[in-house]
């Protein structure tokens, strides 16, 4: 099977040097492998996703030297066939509607006679509707203990990164508990959540390897079963260890200290930020 991987970064803010890590990583095992190196911008969040900031994205993975194939996926264009899946899960009884707040889901958990639930886990509140009491601005769930009752259990997947390597299997209890109801369909603009959509993306741009950084580890279970829901194959994992500040905090967007333009502004080349990164 041909090498094929992507960079898959969210126009929300300036790439970091974990950014960098991760693009030009993915970038080196293509070009290891022969393969193929494809960027796809993730703007399915349109209340944080900026112009500026995808233009930036170019921008900057041009300036590191890496260079992929015209035209670039966007996600944004790609909701019609968000929404075909969305359905079809819906007509398999796998989501259903739901219109709580955070506000909403973090009264629920610290309730007493929710004791069962557990904090970041969402605790089934409109787990009884149909997707006929959907409304407008609704998110669609996955009910996931109908989720798991679909697939053959366990299921498993090949991590090659640094973080967690090997082969991991995903349990009924560990889907449950982990991750509970996931959303599948956002509330805002009624389009595939970030978790769905970039299954989707991977099966159509034929994705073998996913590269990426140990922040997703944990939601790799979420996507593996989503695969096995809906019949797509699942590509080899490989998670990277994440870029930390001197404090040993990891890089987050909206802090931009470490922002590439700020390294560029001051002169740096790509070379060094290849040496920073330990490439
Ligand atoms: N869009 C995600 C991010 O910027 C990356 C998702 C992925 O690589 O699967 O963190």
């Amino acid at each position: 099977m041909a090498f094929v991987t992507r960079f898959a970064p969210s126009p929300t803010g300036p790439l970091h040097l974990g950014h960098a890590y991760s693009a030009l990583l993915a970038h080196d095992l293509a070009v290891a492998a022969r393969g193929r190196f494809l960027l796809r911008i993730e703007d399915t969040d349109i209340e944080r996703c900026r112009p500026e900031w995808e233009a930036q994205i170019y921008d900057d993975l041009h300036w590191l030297g890496l260079r992929w194939p015209e035209p670039v996926l966007r996600q944004s264009d790609r909701v019609a066939e968000y929404e075909v899946v969305l359905d079809s899960l819906a007509a398999r009884g796998l989501v259903y509607p739901c219109s709580c707040s955070r506000a909403d889901i973090r009264a629920a958990v610290s309730a007493p006679q929710e004791g069962v639930a557990k904090p970041g886990i969402y605790p089934g509140t409109c787990r009884h509707r149909t997707m006929a009491t959907r409304l407008p601005g609704d998110a669609l769930r996955l009910n996931m203990a109908a989720a798991v009752a679909a697939v053959a259990l366990p299921l498993r997947y090949c991590d090659t990164g640094s973080e967690q390597p090997g082969w991991h299997e995903i349990s009924a209890p560990g889907l449950i508990a982990r991750h509970g109801d996931v959303v599948l369909g956002r509330k805002d603009i009624g389009t595939a959540s970030y978790v769905l959509a970039a299954v989707l993306d991977d099966c159509h741009q034929q994705i073998s390897d996913v590269i990426r950084g140990a922040d997703l580890c944990e939601i790799t279970e979420v996507q593996v079963l989503l695969q096995h829901l809906l019949g797509l194959p699942t590509p080899t994992y490989h998670h990277h260890h994440l870029i930390r500040d001197a404090q040993g905090k990891r890089l987050a967007k909206r802090c931009d200290a470490r922002a590439l333009s700020k390294y560029r502004g001051e002169g740096a080349t790509p070379a060094e930020i290849r040496g920073m990164v330990g490439l």
